[in-house]
């Protein structure tokens, strides 16, 4: 069966470029206009993957968003964020929403459907399913429950937020680039140029609390883990 997907965009003619580009690659795609329609759609069929603009009537993106990552049905839901201006990827960061990965207007159409299939691809294959959980630090990540604990907090993590915290427990120790991280949580080719790993880890460590520190950015490489 092929994938679904949300298109949450009022500008139609953003919207139609995005369902033709995406019908071809054989998804079933869905739009909504506004982001209480965005709402209703989801709780009425769960998409596999949403891409969601931030400036909407009503509801604004970034409130559909909040309103996903709360749910828990939906916490774990992809969502790529479609922003207008360079402030908005400062406001996702600054409000640790959780979007799992944003693109900057214009984009290519191209690029954007790439994107949704790498994503939907390390979805498809949960090859940390059959994993054991691993604990370093206070910090204890189980792939089979799908829950992190701090401490023996539990704290929430979206879908993408786990796969890289899990990767980079699982190579503790070991410095990982940006690009090999785009690769092995993201499925991206080595070309694509995007901060998410950098939004991603900020968030992780902000989740983490008083282990924040165990996430160690090496400058000018990458990240890594600390080994015990
Ligand atoms: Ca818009």
């Amino acid at each position: 069966m092929s994938a679904s997907i949300l298109v949450v965009e009022d500008e139609s003619s953003i919207a139609e470029v995005l369902v033709y580009n995406l019908e071809r690659e054989g998804y079933e795609v869905r739009v909504a206009e506004r982001g209480d329609l965005a709402l209703s759609s989801i709780r009425e069929r769960m998409p596999d993957l949403v891409i969601l603009d931030l400036m909407l009537p009503r509801i604004d993106g970034l409130d559909v968003l909040r309103e996903l990552r709360r749910e828990r049905s939906t916490r774990a839901l992809p969502v790529v964020v479609l922003t207008a201006k360079s402030e908005e990827i400062d406001r996702i960061v600054g409000l640790e929403l959780g979007a799992d990965d944003y693109i900057p207007k214009p984009f290519s159409p191209r690029e954007v459907t790439l994107r949704v299939k790498a994503i939907l691809r390390r979805l498809d294959y949960p090859d940390q399913r059959d994993e054991a959980a691993i604990t370093v630090g206070g910090v204890c990540v189980d792939p089979e429950a799908f829950t992190c604990t701090v401490d023996g907090g539990e704290v929430p993590l979206t879908a993408t937020e786990f796969r890289l915290l899990h990767l980079l427990m699982q190579r503790r120790g070991r410095v990982q680039t940006r690009e090999r991280l785009l690769n092995d949580v993201w499925g991206y080719p080595e070309d694509v140029d995007t901060r998410t790993v950098d939004t991603h880890v900020r968030r992780l460590r902000c989740k983490m609390g008083p282990r924040a520190d165990s996430l160690e950015t090496v400058f000018g490489v990458g990240y890594r883990f600390r080994g015990q």
